[in-house]
């Protein structure tokens, strides 16, 4: 079964091919950094007309690259969200065109779940049952699944989501958005120590709370600027952000008793985050799984990898009223 994926939730133009849900056969993002780079982040309306442009010409890239003609094409998949309302709407409508014109069946994917499914997109893919941590640049869920759409959430964020967090902090530091993947280069010559950090644990529970970090971090750099050096700030903040991620994670799949713990979403390209789930997962026995960084941060492959298990165990179809939904909760869809 060939899946032409479709993301636009955010401020990536994405199209890819996959079969079966896990053969990637092309993958082709068309990212809109630059362009709102300059305002600090994604300016929604801005960001529906830059999908309307990038629309079509990705999707003919990522047939091209497949090798794939709109004929090879078995199932369509869209992200009807969480995500921007104006969004959404240029990439499911899309879809609803092409299902429509081909005669296959269209579904719409909850981009959460994508983010899990991003490791389902390999040789091997998890075994259930599984516990995955999702921390993304809008969300931080903490789920256990027992098998496909068979989802409990354990935990979520209080407030902030990690990669918010990650952002806001390296703005702070004056670097460049979105700020997660340098906000990392920046804490490789830092000493976690040589700063004070808290540890927002919420003891007992599986929630997260990351706004209390930014706020330290607020007024380290405006009370006091030559106290700490940027660098050692950053490795504190990120220190900080992992421990508390890898544990209550390491901690949710012991509880739970499964073998496999999986990482998802922009968050889950960071090395030091990787490093501490493994380093504490290993002792346990449990498999920690990641998708490759291009698979962390939205692309439209893991789009198409949750479309082909929604429809092929879900047996799930959409109609052509399916509707977009900006709140879309993880366990929704
Ligand atoms: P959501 O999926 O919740 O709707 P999103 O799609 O914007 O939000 P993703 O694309 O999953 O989020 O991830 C982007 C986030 O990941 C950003 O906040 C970014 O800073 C963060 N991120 C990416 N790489 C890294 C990294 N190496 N270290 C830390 N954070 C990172
Ligand atoms: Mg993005
Ligand atoms: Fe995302």
């Amino acid at each position: 079964t060939r899946v032409l994926g479709i993301e636009t939730s955010c401020d990536e133009t994405a199209a890819a091919v996959v079969e079966d849900g896990r053969r990637v056969l092309a993958s082709v993002i068309a990212t809109q950094a630059d362009l709102h780079r300059k305002y600090g982040g994604v300016v929604p309306e801005v960001a529906s007309r830059q999908h309307l442009e990038n629309i079509v010409p990705t999707l003919r890239e990522a047939l091209a690259q497949a090798g794939v003609d709109l004929g090879g094409i078995d199932l369509v998949a869209a992200t009807a969200g969480p995500g921007l309302v104006g969004t959404l709407l240029v990439g499911v409508s899309a879809a609803k065109a092409i299902a429509f014109a081909l005669g296959v069946p269209l579904v719409g994917v909850n981009h959460l779940q994508g983010h899990i499914y991003a490791n389902f997109l390999r040789p091997d893919p998890p075994e259930f049952p599984l516990v995955c941590l999702v921390v993304s640049g809008g969300h931080t869920d903490l789920v256990y699944m027992a098998g496909h759409g068979e989802m409990e959430l354990l935990g979520r964020t209080r407030d902030d989501a990690a990669g918010e967090a990650f952002d806001k902090v390296a703005r702070l530091l004056g670097l460049p958005y979105p700020g997660g993947p340098h906000l990392e280069r920046l804490a490789r010559d830092g000493d976690p120590g040589a700063v004070p950090m808290p540890r927002p644990w919420l003891e007992g529970s599986y929630d997260f709370s990351f706004s209390g970090l930014k706020t330290a971090v607020l007024y380290m750099v405006r009370d006091e600027p030559e106290r700490h050096r940027r660098e050692d700030i950053a490795a504190a903040f990120q220190a900080a952000v992992v421990e508390v991620l890898a544990t209550k994670a390491v901690r949710a799949a012991r509880e739970r008793g499964v073998r496999t713990l999986l990482l998802a979403g922009g968050v889950a390209a960071n090395q030091a985050l990787r490093q501490a789930v493994e380093e504490r997962a290993a002792p346990l026995g449990i498999r920690v799984l990641y998708p490759p960084p291009a698979l962390c941060t939205d692309n439209a492959a893991m789009i198409a990898a949750a479309g082909y298990h929604v429809w092929r165990h879900g047996g799930r179809v959409d109609g052509l009223d399916l509707a977009v939904d900006p709140n879309l909760g993880i366990l929704e869809g």
